[in-house]
């Protein structure tokens, strides 16, 4: 079995391009370009530069200490929250900026819902010089403020989607139709391992780097590639896709995905997809996903905004279906626990995404022998007020 995509752009019986016929030149540009593109030598080179001298990487493998000695087994940080914007999520869009002006792109395009994705893009737009509109929700804009004004002073244009709920959904809406308008010069930066084939497949690729990097930093302090258990949050699924890839097929190796379970799955705010999702389309592809019974998409819920999303990327919910992945999910209120206890054992302070992959040692227990390896997807500086109001500090 296999955990990649295939030719068609399935995981399974997952992915595939569930797309408007208008955006299907687009779509088929990317989907017959990209693995050549990737594959060119000039564009591997300027990649790893920018990685290397931009983004800061290699990022650290830290053996967190005292977090190893609460629990009684090998804990292993692979630091993220370290790279240049604070997420995993800037690996992507330089990956896809490099990309752009391969395929000729004059123009950038993106949905944010918290921000987080449009700051990434609004960076290396200006980066490379390239024009930047970022679609957001209005009520995302009102609540988003400092995100908002990080990407106006990286000289994006932020535009409000005003139908709908006016969040992330909407915002999608509202670039799709845009690209739609533009097919000649654009590109559309697609911030998770979601969207239509190739997206989930060229996102996975170049968060890649994470395990890649992992394997040969664990060679050096443990004597082999592999760790036992290899931990990441999923909210459409980037962070784990890169810090999983290089794993997929090495069965000793096993995979714990970390799902939002908001006030508890079954309170109605929540956004465990696994335990929820019912096969469904989102954002074109076909995967689990949050809906009623006539298929409407059911609003998620999480204290973390990079994990309220309603559905999950295709290779996730393959993961899932295959049982490759454990799937856990994890509370508000656990999740802010483990926040809390990561700043003051190790001098971390995490983003409430990843503190739900942090989460999960209260309940699953490891061998003190065990190597484990939890994506440090990003840092908590953005999340402080809603930690300060949380704990009243
Ligand atoms: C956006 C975000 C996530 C969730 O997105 P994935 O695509 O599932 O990785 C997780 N952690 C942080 C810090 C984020 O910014």
């Amino acid at each position: 079995m296999s955990y990649h995509v295939n030719e068609k752009g399935y995981y399974g019986q997952f992915g595939g391009a569930f797309i408007p016929e208008m955006l299907y030149p687009n779509v088929e540009e990317l989907r017959q370009k990209y693995l050549k593109v990737m594959a060119e030598p000039d564009f591997k080179k300027e990649f790893d530069q920018l990685l290397k001298d931009y983004v800061g990487r290699p990022t650290p493998l830290y053996f967190a200490t005292r977090l190893s000695a609460k629990y009684n087994t090998k804990i292993y940080l692979k630091r993220e929250d370290l790279c240049h914007t604070g997420a995993h999520k800037i690996n992507n869009t330089i990956g896809q900026i490099l990309m752009a002006k391969k395929l000729k792109k004059k123009r950038i395009i993106a949905e944010t819902g918290a921000g987080q994705h449009g700051v990434a893009t609004a960076t290396v737009c200006a980066l490379a010089g390239l024009e930047c509109i970022v679609y957001m929700g209005e009520i995302d804009i009102a609540r988003q403020a400092p995100n908002v004004a990080r990407m106006k002073m990286l000289g994006a244009e932020v535009r409000p989607a005003l139908s709908g709920s006016r969040t992330l959904k909407d915002a999608t809406n509202e670039a799709i139709r845009d690209w739609i308008n533009n097919p000649v010069d654009t590109h559309y930066i697609i911030g998770s391992a979601v969207g239509p084939h190739p997206y989930p497949d060229m996102v996975a690729r170049f968060q890649s780097v994470v395990s890649e990097e992992t394997k040969w930093q664990l060679k050096e302090v443990e004597g082999r590639e592999n760790p036992d258990y290899v931990v990441a949050c999923v909210g459409g699924g980037s962070n784990a896709a890169g810090a999983y890839y290089h794993y997929l097929n090495e069965p000793d190796v096993k995979l714990i995905a970390v799902e939002a379970a908001g006030k508890g799955i079954y309170t109605g705010e929540s956004a465990a997809t696994s335990v929820l999702g019912k096969e469904g389309v989102i954002h074109g592809s076909k995967t689990l996903l949050m809906q009623t019974t006539d298929g409407q998409i059911t609003e998620p819920y999480s204290i973390s905004a990079g994990l309220d999303y309603p559905g999950v990327g295709p290779m996730h919910a393959h993961l899932y279906e295959t049982k490759r992945a454990e799937f856990i999910s994890v509370t508000d209120d656990e999740a802010m626990t483990a926040g809390l206890e990561l700043s003051q054992l190790e001098g971390i302070i995490p983003a409430i995404e990843t503190s739900h992959a942090l989460a999960i040692f209260e309940d699953k227990k490891f061998k003190p022998e065990d190597v484990v390896v939890i994506s440090l997807s990003g840092r908590g500086d953005k999340d402080l007020n809603t930690y300060i109001d949380y704990f009243k500090l």
